[in-house]
């Protein structure tokens, strides 16, 4: 029966962010700090944008608190994130501070919970409680979710980066004077053109919306 028991667990207390709390125990209102340093797992981050290096020390601080239904766990995660800029695709390091504060649900407190809720909540209560399995409980999904959300969608490498010459892709951020005669004739015959439209346009309207104008008013006569 026992080895049975263990078979079905799925959480391996070896992982390193699977915690233990066996030792916080049971009764409500005990607490208990953690702290670990661990080598970050793989894909930790935006695919393609910006993540923390797969084994690149994350700092995680936990504090554990039983409550009646389970362990509240509130925390810190902290790690340098490497992606590349967006503007001028220079290598970008941030330095991650993700907040988290999750609760896991003892599974016989579930039960309970569940024998009063009606049988359809169940494939939702599934998807949104995490639960400890044998005292233990696996922080990876809650820490995923708060990485992405603690990194920037769009990560500049400085908040003015000039970004690259849409010509010919040199980095402004080295030569902002930098520029191509060409473009800048464009740009002049552009603004010029922008500019003699826009007066004739704003004379053309005024005319004709008078000229709307007056109709409609000898329309109503
Ligand atoms: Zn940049
Ligand atoms: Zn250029």
């Amino acid at each position: 029966m026992k080895a049975g028991t263990a078979l079905n667990t799925r959480l391996d207390h070896r992982n390193p962010l699977v915690f233990d709390t066996h030792e916080l125990g049971r009764r409500p209102g005990a607490m208990q700090k953690l702290f670990r340093e661990i080598a970050a797992p793989a894909d930790l981050g935006l695919a393609g944008v910006i993540g923390v290096p797969e084994g690149a020390p994350l700092k995680l601080k936990l504090r554990l608190e039983a409550v009646m239904e389970g362990v509240l766990v509130t925390g810190t995660a902290r790690a340098s994130a490497v992606g590349e800029c967006v503007r001028c695709l220079e290598s970008v390091e941030r330095e991650l501070k993700a907040d988290f504060q999750e609760m896991f649900s003892y599974p016989d407190a579930d039960d309970r919970t569940r024998s009063k809720a009606e049988p359809a909540d169940d494939a939702e209560d599934d998807e949104d409680t995490l639960f400890l399995e044998d005292g233990l409980f696996d922080l990876e999904p809650v820490l995923r979710d708060v990485v992405v959300l603690a990194l920037p969608l769009q990560p500049v490498c400085r908040e003015d980066c000039l970004g690259l010459c849409p010509d010919c892709g040199l980095s402004l951020n080295d030569d902002p004077d930098h520029h191509h005669d060409a473009v800048d004739i464009r740009w002049a015959a552009l603004q010029g053109l922008v500019t003699d439209q826009g007066v004739e346009k704003d004379n053309m309207s005024g005319t004709a919306s008078d000229g709307v104008q007056g109709a409609a008013e000898k329309q109503e006569k």
